[in-house]
């Protein structure tokens, strides 16, 4: 099951030549999901052989121009291609009214059905399921309204290998076995998880942008395979970064740190920083298994098993 995240903007507010704003593309198997889309986001999706027409679900974090201003051009090239299927978008209040006064006053006739998800200040909420993950949105705090987003595997269940099956089991045996516990049977037969395919770590990607230091944001991210964490700013300006609603390199990796993630990825970087090396010397003392958003770099998650 591939699970993987393209970075298609790692800068904060303004672009810099080979640096844009915020956008990401996440693929779960055939499910494509776009995290937040800034201005030219079409043109990195194409420039990274990504197909937009795959998006079905786009997540917008917060209403800041860099993290959305890419959004209308990209709609509209989607009802250009003759688009059919159903979009969905999950955004704050505002950005359907932003949408609304757009369109009313382009009179553009769109080729698909446009779906709107309000997603409510200070809440956590579930914004999308099917069989395999979940997207969750959890509050961070910034300057106005704003949310990360954590996609969530589903628990697989274990299967019996045909191949293996020399016993007749009874429904509690194998209930007892999709849980990875071994079953003694009265005659002293151990029936054991062999029998069955192997148990995968259900896997997690949160991202969280645009946000201050929080550790509110712990319950949310804890143990995740990948966390992205917005550094705008290295230490030497926490105060202008909580000014600013930011956070710095050694705060992303406290937070990683102390949420006990695997990999941590920075990025949002501000245009004042052009050589982005520090933001590594800064984090990785901290948390070692830190690297820098990079547009058009892929983060895997593969599967752990046991
Ligand atoms: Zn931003
Ligand atoms: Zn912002």
């Amino acid at each position: 099951m591939t699970f993987e995240v393209t970075i298609l903007g790692s800068t904060a507010a303004v672009p810099l030549y080979n640096r844009h704003p915020t956008a990401q593309f996440v693929q779960y198997e055939n499910t494509c999901l776009l995290f937040d889309c800034a201005e030219a986001t079409q043109i990195q999706i194409l420039k990274y052989k990504k197909k937009a027409s795959k998006i079905d679900h786009i997540f917008i974090s917060h209403l800041h121009g860099d993290h959305y201003f890419g959004l209308l051009g990209l709609l509209s090239s989607l009802s250009l291609q003759k688009r059919t299927d159903i979009l969905h978008i999950y955004a704050h209040a505002g950005l359907a009214e932003i949408l609304t006064v757009t369109f009313r006053h382009s009179h553009m006739n769109f080729t698909y059905p446009l779906e709107f998800h309000e997603i409510v200040p200070e809440t956590e909420q579930v914004l999308f399921e099917n069989d395999q993950i979940l997207v969750r949105a959890f509050p961070l705090r910034h300057r106005i309204a704003c949310h990360g987003f954590v996609v969530e595997e589903k628990q697989r269940q274990r299967k019996l290998i045909k191949e293996k099956m020399l016993v007749d089991f009874t429904i509690p045996e194998i209930l007892a076995l999709k849980n990875g516990e071994n079953v003694l049977r009265e005659d002293g037969t151990v029936l054991s998880v062999e029998y069955f395919t192997q148990h995968f770590e259900p896997r997690r990607y949160a991202f969280c942008t645009d946000t201050v230091y929080t550790e509110s944001i712990l319950p949310y991210i804890s143990h995740a395979n990948l966390l992205y964490h917005e550094a705008t700013f290295l230490d030497d300006m926490t105060d202008y970064a909580l000014m600013t609603g930011h956070s710095t390199a050694r705060q992303a990796a406290e937070i990683a740190k102390k949420a006990q993630v695997k990999r941590l990825i920075l990025g949002h970087f501000s245009i004042r920083y052009l050589n982005l090396e520090p933001f590594l010397s800064e984090a990785r003392p901290i948390f070692p298994e830190t690297y820098l958003a990079s547009e058009g770099l892929s983060f895997e998650i593969k599967p752990s098993v046991w």
